[in-house]
């Protein structure tokens, strides 16, 4: 929600950018960590190892995850791992030493009054230490607030609260392997510059498209964490890589750097300066574009994803080896078990039974999936690179944006609104002063929409794929509602239709046009406005191209021969354009609503178009054109009766 409101604020600055490049750096600076929220953070780990230290000798805070990995956010929480290691150390040498020297001594006189003497580290639940914890946080730390402890997560935590910088923190016990892959993201982001900025970025991607952070229903999400291994794989598989594989980092790493945690080989080097710079020079923009292809075609449910060795191993393959290594070698780490697979599968890195996405269910997966096929097909139109001189969002404002707010913006901007004009309908129904208003903005809408029909078919011979139903205000709408937003424009159904728009009779193909097709008359609803579900059409042919040229050359050859009406000339122009110029490379498809608003003089219909397909990028060339030609041939049709339809 936060970020949301940040992301935001921040998008007229953006827009003023100019180049995807810099929106980029200057989002990760407004939402990266500052120094002083750094220091801040600091200044808490410090008093809370004081805190620690009195209760438990020797012991050591240790802060990992977003605070310290180069990827935080101002919001982001406080990860600190407790190491009680020394504590237990000190606590057996006391113990000793007590039952040498007899009761009432031991080596420092700290022990005795302190809350060690109430527990036993070496057997000791980690529900039990962190039960002490909490009492610690809550009757000796200054500011701290909402303590609880948290045992059914995967590791137990306790939770807090400080106060005064609104900080939420966990600490955990026994997370060594974190606070190495934290060490290991702190290495990679060290060596590579753009991984810092990608990361940020596909964060807030994923964030903003709803598939990372905290579900608010619709099940488990994507972690920050499973979200920077997609990156940092992605990256491991540009051509030439951008960073080097965890095998390959190991071996980068000297004698001393060795490091192995509960079986598993955590070995890279310390120090950045260790990993030779990566040959790739692309740009943030590109790589950007890259890692939402690289994603967009990956076959996420068969293969298994691994940092190790930068390669995605087929599932079946990886199992199999898996039981083969379990069988070897029964004593050590195979024994841990294999790691959960599901719909999409991220090996971690260093604790290889472990896949980090092991939580996802497949709704999750595949929205990744999709989210990053639109991502990429808005990466490869020109809208992604071309600041807008209107001031429209572009670039990575417009690739942030919720999927809500981008269909509201398209269909903003797609709509043709048509005035109500009397002198269109029949004169023997205009002098009926006695039919309602609102019926008489129906009987218009309704031959508006028969009249648009006959437009796309036979004037710019669109292929009808599925046609409106009219919906009874008072029946239909209801059971519409959950795809219908307030202005009627269908939300749910933006790439599929429901089930309502099968092949439905066209609109005008009815004898008498004022009864819809399923003959109920449709009425205004409550709020004066009738919507009809929408028509599906598809193009084939550029006909919104060079039409003067062909209308003028049309009328010339036609000048000796008799004159033809308006709609028949149109029609003419678009069956030359579709006889000499080349079919599209890919059909272009496109969803039409109508939709009568008001029952007064100030009627109008609204007709909201929306792009389904549109790989060529045409459509908005295609609107333009239909912008000027739509209205004013709809009024010529109407004036004619429909004759000559
Ligand atoms: P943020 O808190 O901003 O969401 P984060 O990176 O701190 O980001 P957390 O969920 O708080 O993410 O996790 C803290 C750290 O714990 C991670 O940085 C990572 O080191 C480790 N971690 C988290 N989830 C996993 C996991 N599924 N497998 C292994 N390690 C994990
Ligand atoms: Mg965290």
């Amino acid at each position: 929600q936060n970020l949301q409101e940040v992301f935001d604020r921040l998008k007229p600055e953006l827009c003023q950018l100019g180049s995807v490049n810099a929106q980029i750096l200057y989002m990760v600076e407004r939402f990266q960590l500052g120094d002083n929220e750094k220091k801040a953070r600091s200044l808490v780990i410090q008093l809370l190892q004081e805190v620690f230290v009195e209760f438990f000798p020797d012991s050591k805070i240790i802060p990992f995850g977003s605070s310290v990995n180069t990827f935080g956010i101002h919001s982001c929480d406080l990860d600190l791992f407790l190491d009680l290691e020394n504590t237990k150390v000190f606590q057996a040498h006391a113990k000793a030493n007590f039952e040498q020297a007899g009761e009432g001594m031991s080596d420092d006189g700290r022990s005795e009054d302190s809350i060690l003497s109430d527990i036993d580290l070496s057997t000791a639940s980690a529900a039990e230490v962190l039960d002490l914890v909490a009492v610690i946080l809550k009757r000796c730390v200054p500011n701290v607030d909402k303590v609880h402890v948290v045992s059914t997560a995967r590791l137990p935590v306790v939770k807090f609260h400080h106060k005064e910088l609104n900080l939420h923190g966990d600490i955990t016990l026994n997370n060594r392997l974190a606070v190495r892959n934290t060490r290991f993201l702190q290495l990679c982001s060290g060596a590579e510059e753009r991984l810092r900025h990608l990361v940020y970025t596909v964060r807030l991607w994923a964030k903003q498209k709803q598939l990372a952070g905290n579900p608010s229903g619709g099940g488990p999400l994507l972690n920050n964490y499973a979200l920077t291994l997609l990156v940092i794989f992605y990256l491991q598989n540009c051509d030439p890589p951008v960073l080097p594989t965890v095998d390959q980092l190991k071996h980068m790493a000297c004698e001393e750097e060795e490091c192995v945690i509960e079986d598993w080989d955590c070995t890279f080097p310390t120090q950045a300066i260790a990993v030779p710079a990566s040959k790739n020079t692309q740009d943030l923009c590109g790589l950007l574009a890259g890692f939402f292809s690289f994603y967009a075609k990956f076959e996420f449910t068969t293969s298994v994803i691994s940092l190790r060795t930068g390669q995605s191993v087929p599932t079946e393959t990886f199992l199999k080896k898996a039981d083969e290594a379990m069988q070897e070698d029964s004593t050590s780490k195979h024994h841990h078990g294999g790691p959960k697979i599901g719909p999409m599968n991220i090996l971690d890195p260093f604790e290889l039974s472990h896949n980090v996405a092991g939580n996802l269910n497949d709704r999750t997966a595949r929205s990744f999936q999709k989210e990053c096929q639109e991502a990429e097909k808005y990466c490869r139109s020109l809208q992604y690179q071309s600041k807008s001189s209107k001031g429209k969002s572009w670039g990575l404002v417009r690739l942030l944006t919720p999927h809500g707010e981008v269909q509201q913006a398209r269909a903003e901007l797609f709509t043709i609104s048509i005035p109500f004009k009397s002198d269109v309908l029949p004169e023997d129904l205009r002098n009926q002063q006695h039919i309602a208003k609102e019926a008489f903005s129906l009987l218009w809408f309704q031959r508006v929409c028969a009249v648009i029909e006959s437009i796309f078919q036979n004037v710019l011979k669109c292929q009808l794929v599925s046609a409106p139903e009219v919906f009874d205000a008072g029946e239909d709408m209801d059971s519409q509602n959950s795809s219908l937003d307030d202005s009627g424009f269908s939300v749910d159904s933006s790439l599929e239709f429901g089930p309502n728009i099968g092949v439905k009779r066209p609109l005008s193909s009815g004898s008498d046009d004022s009864v819809s097709p399923h003959g109920k008359k449709p009425r205004l609803s409550k709020r004066g406005r009738t919507t009809l579900s929408p028509w599906l059409w598809e193009q084939r042919h550029v006909v919104w191209a060079g039409r003067r040229k062909v209308r003028r050359e049309l009328i010339k050859d036609s000048e000796a021969k008799a004159e033809g009406s308006c709609v028949a000339l149109e029609t003419q122009v678009t069956s030359h354009i579709t006889e000499k110029e080349p079919e599209l490379k890919e059909v272009l498809q496109f969803k039409l609503q109508p939709q009568v608003v008001g029952a007064t003089e100030s009627t109008s219909t609204l007709l909201k178009f929306q792009p389904i397909q549109d790989s060529v990028g045409v459509f908005q060339d295609f609107f333009h054109f239909l912008e000027v030609f739509l209205p004013k041939m709809v009024e010529t049709m109407l004036l004619n009766r429909m004759d000559n339809v």
